[in-house]
């Protein structure tokens, strides 16, 4: 209709009517995070409106997300496990619309650092965002949860020394998150950033470690960044950017610490 608003119109639970390819929204920063800036601002419903695919955390630092297919999963330290509530608020949540570009299959059993070196080396260039999904059979599978932060919120690289460590065995699922290039470190991770999510739902995290026995590998794109920072106190007082922004974010999502 002539006049009429280009934008795309969709609300919970609705369909957009388009899936751009290459783009991705992310709610907060690693560095924000790094900094206890743990409340969330942007609901799950909010975030379902820009991708169907992506990784992050709930509120507080309670849960691990995995938005896989246009659902939103949340598994506690407690073990619980299921679709998020869409009015729960996140504070740090990446999602795109996935497509599915790069489609690689693998027969050989190999595990997380073989197969981001496996990856690294499919991509066409290291610069840019890239999604990833993994979906397949794994021998090994270990994941860790934060338990909830409560005031005062302590550093991430804090926090992270009460995580609850899962190990499964032997059981299908997928793996969802991104790789972020180096030049976006302190926004992104600068490297792979993982979550799990078994076939079942019901079991999962943040990924640490894990051998996949035989699986498919797809990857799209990504090269527009819609970066939504929090308006809320804390983010404005935090002292971000200080320290060891790298070490700090390889000890957290690969299973370091300080000591
Ligand atoms: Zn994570």
């Amino acid at each position: 209709m002539p006049g009429s608003d280009p934008t795309p119109q969709h609300g919970p639970g609705q369909e957009p009517r388009t899936r751009p390819r290459g783009r991705i929204f992310q709610a907060s920063t690693m560095t924000a995070m790094l900094e206890g800036v743990y409340e969330g601002t942007t609901t799950i419903a909010e975030l379902c409106r820009h991708g169907d695919f992506g990784i992050g955390t709930f509120d507080r630092l309670d849960g691990e997300m995995i938005v896989l297919d246009g659902r939103c999963y949340r598994l506690r330290a407690d073990g619980t496990a299921g679709e998020a509530d869409p009015s729960a608020p996140t504070p740090l949540a990446a999602v795109t619309y996935f497509h599915g570009e790069y489609d690689w299959r693998l027969t050989e059993p190999i595990d997380a650092a073989g197969l981001r070196t496996v990856i690294d080396n499919w991509l066409p260039s290291h610069n840019l965002f890239y999604a990833v999904r993994v979906d397949g059979h794994f021998d090994h599978m270990v994941t860790r949860m934060l338990p909830e932060q409560h005031r005062p919120y302590s550093r991430l690289i804090d926090a992270v020394a009460g995580q609850v460590v899962s190990t499964h065995t032997d059981l299908q699922g997928t793996v969802v998150g991104f790789r972020s290039p180096t030049h976006m470190l302190g926004v992104a991770a600068a490297g792979y950033h993982l979550h799990f999510l078994s076939n079942c739902r019901t079991r999962g995290g943040h990924a640490y470690d894990f051998v996949l026995r035989s699986g498919r590998v797809r990857v799209d794109v990504g090269y527009e960044l819609l970066l939504r920072l929090p308006c809320t106190q804390d983010f404005r007082s935090a002292q971000l950017g200080r320290g060891d922004i790298a070490g700090e974010i390889e000890a957290v999502l690969q299973g370091g610490s300080r000591t």
